[in-house]
């Protein structure tokens, strides 16, 4: 018997895995949505990361749950503050497509210390944000390979 081992079966399953399938639905905002406003939609939505879009729906900024109480503990008014003045702004943002190795996006959150990477759709003129692959999309897909035998 020269099999492989289940533990090899599951690598080899885990490293053909594609993104597609396997993201969430994104939340976003709008650039000239108030700090206030976008800590509603965080509670509304019940996500951690909000993606920011600008009148085109082009991605341009990301908001985590930090950058919100950041914010907050401010002196500033949060609904006169726009979430663009706090964001984490393009092009600093990890992104992924639908046709990325979902390992390697798994890699690209633990390399950023991040939570969220935005599925974009690269259009002429910028990226539509199309999903989100978040820690628990990761876990998730770990609990269901480890659930499928053969
Ligand atoms: P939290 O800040 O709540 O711990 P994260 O660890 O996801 O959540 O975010 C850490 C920092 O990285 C924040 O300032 C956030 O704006 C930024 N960030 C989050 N996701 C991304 C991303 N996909 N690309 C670039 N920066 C990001």
């Amino acid at each position: 018997y020269t099999g492989k081992t289940s533990n090899q079966f599951l690598a080899e399953k885990l490293k053909i895995m594609l993104v597609d399938g396997h993201e969430s639905t994104p939340v976003v905002i709008n650039e000239n949505v108030s700090v206030y406003d976008a800590i509603i939609k965080v509670f509304s939505e019940d996500v951690g990361t909000l993606f920011v879009i600008d009148a085109n729906s082009h991605l341009v900024g990301v908001l985590s749950r930090k950058d919100l109480l950041r914010a907050s503990i401010g002196q500033q008014k949060l609904t006169a503050l726009p979430v663009n003045i706090i964001m984490t702004r393009m092009p600093n943002i990890t992104m992924c497509q639908k046709d990325d190795l979902l390992i390697e996006v798994a890699k690209k959150l633990i390399n950023a210390q991040i939570d969220a990477i935005p599925v974009v759709n690269k259009t002429t003129n910028g990226f539509e944000v199309v999903g989100r692959i978040t820690k628990t999309n990761i876990t998730r897909v770990l609990v269901k390979l480890a659930e499928t035998d053969g």
